[in-house]
């Protein structure tokens, strides 16, 4: 029998490297920029035609390739990273497999034009499949310009397989926030068929993350610091507000290097655990200093899985860093009475004086039986008049004499706890709130104690908002800093169309990108823009379980849908003004005693329920 092992042509081994390292335009983009880095550029641009099928251009101000090197840098396993495998330790640039460009230039047509900063004249290169087509001398600046044409043209099985060009665009974006973020000093652009995406100048990283996600989440962050001979944990996490139902914002760094760490995200989620409701996720970019020997980034071929040497003691920094920051800016609250959740204390403003803040402890002189059937007093520091009921020293701690404490039920509201529509709020400025679970909002009415759902009180003003905006078709837009993009399938995307022209008018800016790609420029100037892509797709889901067909109630339903979308939560901690407000524009809505969809927002304990409580 003949033998029949042969090596492979080495075209033919780059394009199954290929298969590895570039699986689509942004593979391509993500190798050329890291490249660029190790160069030592401080400006890169990137410039895309059709979401990189036709051309991926990046140019750079780096060292350049003498022309030797130029063509060398398209064999397999050229590197100019390492030497030896103990290098291999000790990585400190992006690329060291010397894979990417020969990967490249086995599936697309490949042209760079490079010059060294020694070298007076640059040089041509143009490859094809591999093929070395030409080399010349040319006149250049400092720097490389790689384009990238007609990528996988000689793989249809890859080509077929690339997604929509919205699709590839979006990876192509998050390859570039990822860089982008990870090196705030370096300037970025990026066009897509002309038109600019991004225009990052040189930053701090604080102003890079504006820049990419806007001024909102820019105003959220709270800034989290540790440094140990472990590691220099930096960065920002996001106030709880921030925080989304959907990935997008959740960023680590090593060393420089964008990664994902499914276990390190734990520790930051669970370092939110008492503050935000299971089903958000918090916003972070959090940057990590390690020793490189402590890390082995060579677990992926992509390179996005790190695997720390002292991965425990990691998470528990960061989850203590978290911590702090967040308490350090008061985001967790600091009085938490039972370990599931909390509620702030209220004192009123015009009666604190000479009050002290109630302490819950246990007296251990209080013997219920001493004082036989009468309620007795527990020691609060407070009370000179031993003779003086419950009712009349929570009067006083909670605001001196009021009618809202009378103890005498007041006849004329026993009847109903309705409240009538344009009626002024039945709570007193000056009142007592007491925001229970981050979920209700507690208040003394003078039949007794009110309870506000504050997520359905919040979704009925908007509701009514929305319905008004819409009959009047004056909505007031906000322009968003940056437009977000929602992309659906076909079925969707025609529903969706016939629901624009109301969105529009209720003030959003909406407009069709492409085939199920839509823009969002602007949003109504009442609803909260950091989470505009969240509101429509949660709104657009609701709206499809209606089924909006009859002609009458789309708009109610619309209405409801959006406000379902973009109210806020359970476990959305208010401060007293906002719960002040949300009671206020509740008391001015139509139908303040019902949700949006017909669920109780006010009930009132009356004053004898709670009395037949303590009998
Ligand atoms: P790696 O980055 O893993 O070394 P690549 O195939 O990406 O492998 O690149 C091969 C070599 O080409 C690099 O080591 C570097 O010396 C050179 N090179 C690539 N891109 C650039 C660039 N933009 N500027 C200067 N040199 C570059
Ligand atoms: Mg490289």
């Amino acid at each position: 029998m003949s033998d029949i092992i042969h090596l492979l042509a080495d075209s033919v081994a780059n394009q199954i490297a290929a298969g590895e390292v570039i699986q689509r335009p942004a593979s391509v983009v993500k190798e050329l920029v890291e490249n660029a880095i190790d160069a030592g550029a401080t400006k890169i641009q990137v410039y895309i035609k059709d979401a990189g099928r036709t051309l991926i251009q990046i140019t750079d101000n780096g060292k350049g390739m003498s022309p030797t090197d130029a063509r060398m840098a398209f064999e397999r396993h050229a590197t100019s990273k390492i030497h030896d495998a103990a290098d291999l330790f000790s990585i400190k640039t992006m690329g060291f497999r010397g894979e990417a460009l020969a990967s490249i230039a086995s599936v697309a047509d490949v042209e760079v034009k490079t010059k060294s900063t020694d070298d007076e004249v640059g040089t041509l290169i143009h490859i094809s499949g591999s093929d070395l087509l030409s080399q010349e001398a040319t006149a250049t600046p400092t720097g490389t310009n790689f384009m990238v044409k007609n990528l996988f043209f000689n793989v249809p099985a890859r080509r077929k397989f690339l997604k929509t060009n919205t699709t590839e665009l979006r990876h192509i974006m998050n390859e570039v926030q990822r860089v982008a973020l990870a090196n705030p000093t370096i300037a970025f652009s990026l066009y897509h068929n002309d038109s600019p995406i991004y225009d990052l100048p040189y930053d701090n990283f604080k102003k890079r993350i504006v820049h990419l996600f806007g001024k909102n989440i820019g105003n959220s962050l709270v800034p989290v610091e540790v440094e140990t001979t472990i590691a220099k944990i930096s960065g920002f996490i996001g106030e709880p507000k921030i925080a989304r139902k959907s990935f997008g914002e959740q960023f680590f760094f090593v060393n420089g290097r964008y990664m994902k760490h499914p276990f390190l995200h734990r520790a930051i989620t669970q370092g939110y655990e008492k503050i935000l409701p299971k089903d958000l996720i918090p916003v972070y970019f959090i940057a990590f200093e390690v020793d490189s020997s402590t890390i082995d980034i060579n677990i992926h071929a992509t390179k996005t899985e790190i695997k720390f040497e002292n991965e425990s003691a990691i998470w528990q920094l960061l989850q203590a860093a978290v911590r702090e920051g967040l308490g350090k800016f008061n985001v967790i609250p600091s009085i938490d009475f039972d370990q599931e959740g909390s509620f702030d204390i209220p004192v009123s403003p015009k009666s604190s004086e000479g009050i002290s803040m109630p302490q819950v402890k246990i007296d251990p002189t209080y013997n219920p039986f001493e004082e036989g059937e009468s309620v007795s007093v527990p020691s609060r520091g407070f009370s000179s008049n031993p003779d003086k009921t419950n009712a009349e020293n929570w009067e006083k701690l909670y605001g001196g004499p009021s009618q809202d404490f009378a103890i005498k039920p007041e006849p004329e509201n026993e009847q109903s706890s309705f409240i009538e529509h344009g009626s002024n709020a039945p709570v007193e400025r000056g009142r007592n709130l007491l925001l229970f679970k981050n979920k209700y909002i507690l208040t003394p009415v003078k039949s007794g104690l009110m309870v506000i759902d504050q997520r359905r009180a919040h979704q009925r003003i908007l509701f009514e908002q929305f319905m008004v905006t819409l009959t009047n078709e004056e909505g007031y837009c906000q322009q968003l800093l940056f437009p977000q993009t929602i992309e659906m399938n076909h079925a969707d995307a025609t529903l969706f169309e016939t629901m624009m022209p109301d969105l529009n008018a209720i003030g959003f800016d909406i407009r069709e990108f492409g085939p199920g790609t839509f823009i969002i420029n602007g949003i109504p100037g009442f609803i909260d823009d950091s989470n505009a892509q969240n509101i429509i797709e949660t709104a657009f889901a609701k709206y499809k379980e209606s089924g909006g067909n009859i002609k009458d109630e789309t708009k109610e339903k619309l209405a409801t849908s959006l406000a379902i979308a973009s109210s806020i939560g359970y476990g959305q901690q208010l401060t007293q003004e906002e719960a002040g407000s949300l009671i206020d524009s509740l008391f001015a809505c139509q139908t303040p005693n019902y949700s949006p969809t017909g669920k109780p927002v006010i009930e009132i304990m009356k004053l004898e329920e709670i009395e037949k409580l303590l009998k």
